[in-house]
Order: structure tokens, then sequence, then C-alpha cells
């Protein structure tokens, strides 16, 4: 069993959908990521079912993997966006994105970035400090516009996640705390170039249970109340992403357990509901395929040494993240305990710890859970081109992004003349 709906063992061999992965390592060579579209498809559509009749925008945060095929496809569901900078409003306005869903977090949106947000009229500016909120007032100002924003609040909850991605504690960066909000939203006349529409926060990311969400849209109902008691008409709310995945043993609530309490916290809402999902949609909907190169056995250790690294991703090396490992090609044979590694020259450099497999060099391995912060996070550390791209859909597999060569890799450097 490989407790992935749409990555199953036939015969011993691992499949995505209805292709053997023995098969895409082949034509398409190591590393590749994998994805699986009816995967990435399901998740939406348990997002959008979830929130049955009540009104609301799903925006998918870019940020999690941003391949324009993923994003394009996401566009073709209804899907909306959140995006964190410019790059990302470009990669979604040439996928075929609808501007007019797309909200913009991030604390550190530079001017540039404004002016073609408001230029490409987005849905809303997610503003995370007053300094930001003064600087785009101004800017709408001069394009002659007036910008939707919506506050990001700071809930001060613990998101009892990792603390590189826990994000809603006062002593995070991001946001700004419901107190100052609330004078914010109190002296929204002095900003004549902005609209104040919605309401923002999100706490972090790969939370395994609902009360952290509970306590944040709370504490995002008790504002919102005293914000329309002022009379202040805000037209949605945003209650973030953060949906954890089971990367192993893991019990996240499920995507509609999830939705339908939020829901349920919100019953009194007329408000439209958006969330920004990153991880939920598209963690488990990939995997990376590797091949291992070397086997080398030390009195202490077995590592399997293999051709994906910490480049490639970086979760491992990054929070320390588990993800599973399986054999493409099941054999029964004994298996060793083994160090699971790259080729870069770090000791951080790992896949796995202590993984029991059974493999020979040149059999592959599938990285699992690896569809999100996995290609969009890699890099090009010790000269390493990026990897291949393939979205599996039932028994075609489309290339969405070609492997990278040196030549690409050094073509805007340039040595003294
Ligand atoms: C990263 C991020 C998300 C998505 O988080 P996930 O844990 O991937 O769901 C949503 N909103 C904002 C503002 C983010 O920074």
């Amino acid at each position: 069993m490989s407790g992935f709906p749409e990555f199953k063992y036939r015969n011993n061999i691992l499949y995505a959908e209805s292709v053997s992965l023995q098969q895409i390592a082949q034509e398409f060579g190591t590393p590749c990521y994998v994805y699986s579209r009816a995967a990435l498809t399901s998740a939406y559509n348990e997002f959008k079912n979830a929130f049955a009749q009540r009104e609301h925008l799903i925006c998918y945060a870019v940020k999690a993997n941003s391949n324009l095929a993923i994003l394009n496809l996401l566009a073709q569901l209804g899907s909306g966006f959140d995006i964190v900078s410019g790059g990302e409003l470009q990669r979604v306005i040439k996928a075929g994105g609808n501007p007019q869903k797309i909200v913009f977090s991030g604390v550190g949106k530079n001017i540039d970035e404004m002016r073609m947000a408001l230029s490409a009229d987005i849905l809303c500016f997610n503003v995370e400090s007053l300094a930001e909120l003064q600087a785009l007032n101004q800017l709408a100002g001069k394009m002659n516009k007036t910008a939707p924003v919506s506050l990001r609040v700071n809930p001060d909850v613990d998101a009892k996640t990792h603390p590189y991605i826990s994000t809603g504690l006062k002593e995070n960066k991001f946001g700004v705390p419901v107190s100052e909000a609330e004078r914010i939203y109190h002296c929204s006349h002095e900003y004549p170039h902005l609209e104040f529409t919605g309401l923002d926060c999100h706490i972090g990311s790969q939370l395994t249970e609902l009360s952290p969400f509970m306590q944040a849209s709370e504490k995002m109902l008790n504002l919102l109340d005293r914000l329309q008691s002022q009379g202040l008409e805000i037209e949605h709310l945003d209650l973030g992403g953060g949906l954890g995945i089971r990367y192993t043993n893991e019990t996240p609530p499920s995507i509609s357990d999830y939705v339908s309490a939020l829901c349920a916290s919100t019953t009194h809402v007329k408000q439209r509901l958006l969330i920004e999902p990153g991880r939920s949609m598209i963690g488990n909907a990939g995997l990376l395929l590797t091949r291992t190169e070397y086997l080398k056995h030390t009195p202490d250790r077995n590592f399997a040494i293999v051709d994906a690294a910490m480049n490639d991703l970086m979760r491992p090396a990054l929070y320390d993240a588990y993800h599973d490992i399986l054999s493409v090609h099941q054999k029964t044979d004994k298996t060793l305990d083994y160090q699971v590694v790259g080729p870069v020259c770090e000791t951080g450099d790992f896949l796995g710890h202590n993984r029991m497999l059974s493999i020979a060099s040149g059999d592959y391995l599938a990285v699992m859970s690896a569809g999100a912060y996995g290609m969009s996070m890699s890099s090009n550390y010790n000269t390493r081109p990026r990897a291949a791209e393939v979205m599996v859909d039932g028994d075609s597999v489309h290339l969405i992004r070609q492997r990278e060569t040196i030549d690409q890799l050094t073509a805007s450097e340039a040595i003294l003349t």
C-alpha cells in the first residue's frame, strides 16, 4: 500500500494514475517531479464541494507550486490565487488566471509589484503594515486608482507547527495586531485611494489540528463584528491557508472537515469567505522521482546516494521534514536501514534518514508528498540544473517543465571584459 490514491502499486511497480514510474524515469530522466492531475482536481473539488452553497473563493497559494500547467488547471477549475510577488502575478496571468480572483499577500511588496497589481486590477491587497498601507495609498493616488485592501491581522494564536512556518504569533513578522488593525479601519477615511474591502489572516502552515483555525476565526469574527457596528462595510473575510497534509503519521483534518468547520464557525457572517490553501491542494498530488546512483556501506551506516538532492527538495534540510520514500520496484529481498542522501556537498543534504529499503544501484525511488514546496523552493546549488516536471493524466504523461540545461544556468552570467 502506498497510502496515496493516485500513486499505487500494480504488480509491485509504483504507478502514477495509469503510468508506471519506471517508464516515466526512463523516458524523462531523473530527478523528476511527477504530479497527478486527478489528485489535484480531487483536492480542488473537495474544497469547492465542502463550501456547498456558501459564497466563497478558493485562492490557491501560488508559492506552494507555481508551474504554469498547475496554475492553468486550477484556473480552469475556477480557482483564485494568493500571490506573494510580482513574478507570481505574471505567472498567474500567463496561466490564464482571472485577476479579479487574485489576492496579493506578503510583508515586503515593492512599488513596482504594487503598480503591476494595480494595473492588473486584482481583487485585493492583503496589507501587512501601516507603512505598506501608506505606500499603496500614495501609489494608487498617483495612478488614479482605488486599491482594494484587506488588513492582514495577526491574531496571536499558536498554530502548533514548525517554528519556521508559524506566522500568527505576535512575535512573527506577519500582519498587524488586532488593536492596530481596528484603529486603522477606524481611520479608513484618511486613505482616499484605498477601499477597505476585506479582513485577512493566515496563521501558519502544516497545521494538523482544527483548534488554532477556530481560535483565529473567532478573533477575526469579533473584530469583524466591531468594524461592522462602526458602519464599515467589509465584503470578504479571508481566513488564509495552512491546512496540513499527511507526510507520515500526522492526522490532519480532511479538507472537507476543515472547510465545514470554517463555514460552521461563520454561519452568521454574510461576507464572502476566502481561503488560501497551498500545501493541501498540491502536496500529496506530487512526488519526486530519483535514481539510486551508489550504495555505500560503512561500518556505521548504509548510504543510498541518489540523484536528487537538497537543491531539488529542500524541506528535509530546511525543516528536518519527513517524506516517505518508496521503492518504485517493490522487492521482497531483505531490507537494510539506509540514509538516503544526495550528491551535494553538505551533511544537511539528505532526503530521509533510517529508511528500510531493499534496493540496488540503478533502482528508482519515489519521494512522496513532494508536490508542495518542492520544485518551488528548488535552487541551482552546486550548479545542478533543476529537475524536469511531468503531469500524469490517466494514461498520458505531459512534460510541464523541461530539465534545465547548464547553458541556461550560465546564460545570464558574464566574465570581466
Ligand atoms: C504560504 C501562505 C499560504 C499557504 O499556506 P499553506 O500552508 O501552503 O496552505 C496562504 N496564505 C499566505 C499569506 C501564505 O503566506
